[in-house]
């Protein structure tokens, strides 16, 4: 019982949303509460201005005004002020205790009246207090204890000061004002339950909708961001893409789209693994968003692929600059774990709104300057360009025409000799496709072989091609052989294989006289599905030559498990070789891998003399370019091998080779 009454006095200090909900609550009824006790002060001292000294009546009446008006500014001054949770305790303290103070001296003055007023004055100061008491208690509902401490001791002032006054009206007054407190304390108590029960399910509202946002927010970083390097993911890139064009759009604004693709990741992944790939990714997202700087949104793709989006029109100048402080922080070595791995960058960009006026064709141009970077200028950067535009048409009409294609009468191969300088002999034939269109005419292969591999037709030209070849094969003397070239597409393809397998079986050519040839970018697409096909090639007992060797980042590691039968140098080095030391230092190293995995190894694209002599010195005896023949039509071969076999003698190497020749010797 005791412990229940105790209950009723005591503050919230145990729930900071109550304290402060109550001090909210009571923030507004301060003004009413000191205007009541106030205007009904002054009214009780006007009645009792003739039976009470003035001092007494209206000075006191003045006095307490006064306290009521400056506790009414502090408060005023305070509810601007944001309280620190244990301030906002002490301040309802505040409040309980000032509820007494000011009743204390209020009662005080009522009980100094008292004395001199009679009858009627009395039932007027027993009116006054108890309709003060009871409002200021409807004014102080949320704040319970301070409801209680004003109804109690109102109760008691009531009791002693008129209770005992032996006046029969005033013991009335005191018995209804006692009856309407016993009800007041007990409504009050019911709504304060209720206000305290709204309080705390507003709070746990307040932290379950905390909890939801935390959970939301968490949904989208998960949804939205890459999980490794922690920058946005595709999904959000193309969200902000939307909107960064819906926006510029507005303001007639431009901006840009840059796309940058890691050259050389893909070996680092696979002699290292992937935990030594994941950790480069990390560093090179952390480096890229340094070096972008904050204006600039990045984002990964997917794999080695990055976003940017520049928020800025920039001339091509400024743009080039920015990309090179891009590449040159990449470049720099990657530390992981002791494991040093160099890689570069190659970038495309596309400027809003020449390049692209929506999202897909920003993109689509961006990826096509990136296509072009990779292919031409790796380490480098391009910016997609009106030539760029007018390129795009070209390949869709060729990829229209190409589609209509009739591939048995159009596809036809040109053969080039590959020739071994020490003995004077073609060791074999190369067999270069080329499609004549009878609308647009003759279209190079390195034009139609990536459209070909696009739509997909590129199986049924390399098959067709292929039964071409053999049938060519088979009318050259022995040991010549052939060197065909497959696609990326064909070697991803099981069927493809086992299909040309299968045309080497039944067509029952010799394994032996046939080479196939792979570029080293094809085998950094994937490895292991590469390394498939090349396994059943060379099962059957065809060789492989690693085709364009030097330009692509191939590892030592590739080489030996592939274990080719030729390694054919870039035409690239080649024509560089005879004005850059460090291209024949290179061609150099490569020839000797060759020597050290005794693999033969074939110069391409010698087009003079000097290059043939140098590529001699360095030890290379396999060579093919236009110094030795041009490609030629199947028609012209017996004659041309007719021709070497005459002047044999006269392709002798002038410098002692080194190099060895599987089929030569
Ligand atoms: P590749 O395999 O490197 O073929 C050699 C290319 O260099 C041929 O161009 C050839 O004509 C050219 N070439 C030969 N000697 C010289 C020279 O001394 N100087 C110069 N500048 N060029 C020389 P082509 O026939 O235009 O073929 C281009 C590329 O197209 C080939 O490069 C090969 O990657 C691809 N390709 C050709 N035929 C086929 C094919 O049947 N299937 C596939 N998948 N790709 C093919
Ligand atoms: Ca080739
Ligand atoms: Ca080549």
């Amino acid at each position: 019982m005791f412990k229940r009454i105790f209950e009723l006095f005591r503050l919230p200090t145990d729930n900071l949303d109550v304290v402060r909900s109550q001090l909210s609550a009571f923030v507004h009824q301060v003004p009413l509460l000191y205007f009541l006790l106030a205007a009904n002060s002054i009214v009780v001292a006007w009645t009792h201005s003739d039976v009470a000294p003035p001092i007494l009546s209206i000075g006191a009446c003045y006095a307490l005004c006064l306290i009521c008006a400056v506790r009414l500014f502090q408060w005023m001054q305070d509810r601007k002020r944001n309280l620190p949770d244990k301030h906002a305790a002490r301040r309802l303290k505040t409040i309980r205790v000032m509820t007494v103070v000011l009743l204390v001296l209020f009662f005080g003055w009522v009980g100094a009246l008292y004395c001199y007023g009679d009858v009627n004055s009395r039932e007027h100061l027993a009116f006054y207090v108890a309709i003060t008491v009871n409002t200021i208690s409807i004014c102080l509902l949320q704040v319970r204890s301070s409801a209680f401490v004003a109804i109690s001791l109102s109760a008691v002032v009531f009791v002693v000061m008129f209770g005992f006054s032996g006046d029969k009206y005033l013991i009335g007054i005191t018995l209804n004002q006692l009856f309407s407190v016993v009800v007041l304390a007990y409504t009050i108590n019911i709504h304060y339950g209720s206000f305290v029960d709204l309080i705390q399910f507003k709070g746990e509202l307040i932290r379950q909708n905390g909890r939801m946002q935390r959970l939301s927010d968490d949904n989208f970083k998960i949804a939205n961001h890459d999980a490794l390097t922690g920058l946005p993911n595709r999904r959000y890139f193309f969200a902000r893409l939307r909107d960064i064009i819906d926006g510029k759009r507005q303001t007639a604004d431009g901006f840009i789209l840059g796309l940058v693709d890691l050259d050389g990741f893909k070996p680092v992944n696979d002699v290292y693994g992937h935990n030594v790939g994941d950790a480069l990714l990390m560093q090179a997202a952390a480096r890229l968003t340094e070096a972008t700087g904050p204006d600039t949104f990045v984002a990964r793709l997917g794999g080695d692929e990055f976003a940017l989006i520049i928020p800025e029109h920039l001339s091509d100048g400024d743009l080039l600059t920015r990309s090179r402080v891009i590449s040159a922080a990449l470049q720099v070595p990657f530390d992981i774990d002791g494991v040093i791995a160099k890689v570069s960058a190659s970038a495309g960009f596309a400027a809003f709104p020449e390049a692209g006026s929506n999202d897909s064709e920003l993109y689509d141009r961006a990826d096509h300057a990136l296509y072009h970077a990779k292919a031409n200028m790796r380490g480098g950067a391009i910016i997609f360009s009106s030539e760029h535009e007018r390129e795009i048409r070209r390949e869709a009409h060729l990829e229209q025409v190409l589609r209509k294609a009739h591939i048995a009468e159009e596809f036809s191969l040109a053969y080039q000799p590959i020739l071994s300088r020490s003995t004077g002999t073609v060791v074999a034939f190369e067999a270069l496709a080329r499609w004549t269109s009878p609308s647009i005419g003759v279209v190079s292969p390195g034009l139609f072989i990536p459209i070909a591999e696009k739509v997909d037709m590129i199986g049924d030209i390399t098959l067709e091609l292929f039964g071409q070849a053999l049938d060519q094969l088979a009318t050259w003397p022995e040991p010549v052989g052939l060197s065909f070239n497959l696609s990326a597409r064909d070697v991803a393809s099981a069927s493809t294989i086992m299909k040309l397998i299968l045309l080497v079986t039944t067509r029952s050519a010799d394994p032996q006289r046939i080479d196939f040839e792979i570029t080293e970018t094809m085998l950094m697409q994937d490895f292991e599905l590469a390394a498939q096909s090349i396994q059943a090639l060379r099962l059957l007992g065809c060789g492989v030559v690693l085709d364009d060797f030097g330009t692509g980042y191939s590892s030592l590691a590739y080489v030996h498990r592939l274990s080719p039968s030729k390694i054919k140098v870039d035409r690239s080095f080649t024509m560089e070789m005879s004005h850059d030391r460090q291209c024949r230092t290179i061609v150099q190293s490569i020839v000797g891998l060759c020597n050290n995995i005794a693999v033969d190894c074939v110069v391409e694209g010698v087009e003079s003399e000097a290059q043939a002599v140098i590529a001699g010195e360095l030890g290379c005896d396999l060579m093919q370019g236009y110094h030795i023949a041009r490609p030629m039509w199947p028609a012209a071969i017996p004659a041309y091998l007719a021709g070497v076999a005459a002047s044999a003698g006269a392709f002798r190497p002038q410098v002692a080779v080194s190099g060895r020749s599987r089929r030569s010797g």
